[in-house]
């Protein structure tokens, strides 16, 4: 019987997998499909929240807190499975923001470095930028991490683990509850494999199962506001390079890879669990690319795909202790932003559950739950 049972294998669940595996506990990872295939594959990897002084102090500690981790984890990660996540220090060039002074009064108090910058410095760093931009707010610090990269990093090294299982294409369907003492406790989770049900058992279970999270939640009739909102993006391959930085305007942004690869981000959709891709979204991110980069007219059309994010309020996620419950978990709700935050969100929970302290203050990510009717 493993010491944890996580449920759900995105970049949340196998980061959390690392930290404790990492500290001597065994770990069993169940994943409904194939680990790191959902919103974890499909986002754009700008290790940032957008416009971040828009967020609450607590979505700001944990990315504050997880962008000094990046550098660092994917090096390890390069080192221990040949594969490169290619976190790239690119900045982020950001064109519209009409609060720039509250912008820059954010960045100043939490120490980020962001300088305003004149129509001229714009277009000596982004010489290709459609004309037209007349001031902008820079960030050099902001990296893009190549996601799809990362997660293929983490799951190999993870599969080097010995005291890490993973049951793939084994969706969770439930929770084997127990009757200890005053609090509820969950003995293991059953789920279909193959067509066959099982038990699994285990001595505390963590829900790291993205958008999914609110409805698996539901079998245990506790309401946790996770819901997913759909994101669409795109990728292109210019002939020649034609942005050095990821440049945001509208909401809309391109990040350049290092191979030369432009993602192009993102739609952002209340459609329930529907994951499908539409023209009219092709469409509307193609024009928001070429508004900035006319020259992308010649850029191959190389992808397009949609994700689905676990959406919780204001973007603040759910980390710790399900109350009620002895040995229950949650660490889900991280929104446009579950890549940058996911090393502090689940080095966090780490702490929590083996009694380290906590890297940053856990109180706004605690659950309260309601029963459901
Ligand atoms: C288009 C788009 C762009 C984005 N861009 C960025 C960005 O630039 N920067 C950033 O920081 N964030 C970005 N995000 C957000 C980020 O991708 C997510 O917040 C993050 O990946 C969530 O990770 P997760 O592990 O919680 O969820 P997921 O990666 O979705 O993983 C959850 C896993 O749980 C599994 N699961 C669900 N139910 C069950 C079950 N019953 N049994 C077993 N397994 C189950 C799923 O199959 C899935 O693999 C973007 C997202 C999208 C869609």
């Amino acid at each position: 019987m493993s010491d944890f049972l996580i449920v759900g294998g995105g970049i949340i669940g196998l980061l959390l997998a690392r930290e404790l595996s990492a500290a001597g506990a065994s770990v069993t990872v169940i994943e409904r499909g194939e680990c790191g295939k959902e919103a974890s594959w499909a986002g754009g990897g700008i290790v940032s929240p957008l416009y971040p002084w828009r967020y609450t102090p607590a979505v700001t500690a944990l990315a504050s807190s997880a962008q000094k981790e990046y550098p660092a984890l994917a090096k390890q990660l390069l080192d221990e499975t040949g594969i490169d996540p290619e976190w790239e220090r690119t900045g982020l060039l950001m064109l519209d923001a009409e609060d720039s002074n509250a912008a820059l009064a954010w960045a100043k108090g939490v120490g980020s470095a962001m300088h305003s910058l004149s129509s001229e410095s714009i277009y000596q760093r982004e010489p290709l930028l459609a004309p037209g931009y007349s001031e902008g707010l820079w960030m050099p610090d902001i990296a893009n991490i190549r996601n799809p990269r990362l997660l293929k990093a983490l799951l190999k090294s993870l599969q080097l683990q010995p005291r890490v299982r993973f049951l793939q294409h084994s969706s969770v369907t439930g929770f084997i509850q127990g009757t200890s003492g005053e609090e509820r406790s969950i003995e293991g989770v059953e789920l279909l494999r193959n067509g066959q049900y099982e038990k699994v058992l285990g001595q505390h279970a963590v829900v790291t199962a993205g958008a999914w999270t609110g409805r698996l939640f539901k079998s245990l009739s506790l309401d946790v506001d996770v819901h997913p909102v759909k994101g669409q993006m795109l990728l292109l391959k210019p002939a020649k390079q034609v942005l050095s930085s990821i440049v945001l305007s509208n909401g809309r942004y391109l990040i350049p890879r290092r191979d030369g690869h432009l993602l192009v981000g993102s739609t952002l959709e209340y459609t329930d669990f529907d994951k499908s891709t539409s023209e009219v979204a092709e469409q509307s991110l193609y024009a928001s690319a070429l508004a900035l980069i006319p020259k992308l007219e010649s850029a191959q059309m190389i992808a397009h795909w949609a994700g689905l994010r676990p959406g919780a309020a204001q973007g603040i996620p759910y980390i710790g202790g399900v109350p009620g419950f002895r040995n229950l978990s949650v660490n889900a709700g991280q929104f446009r932003n579950g890549l940058v935050l996911a090393p502090a969100s689940a080095g966090l929970l780490a702490d929590i559950l083996l009694g380290r302290a906590p890297r940053v203050d856990p109180l706004p990510y605690q659950l309260a739950t309601g029963f459901s009717a």
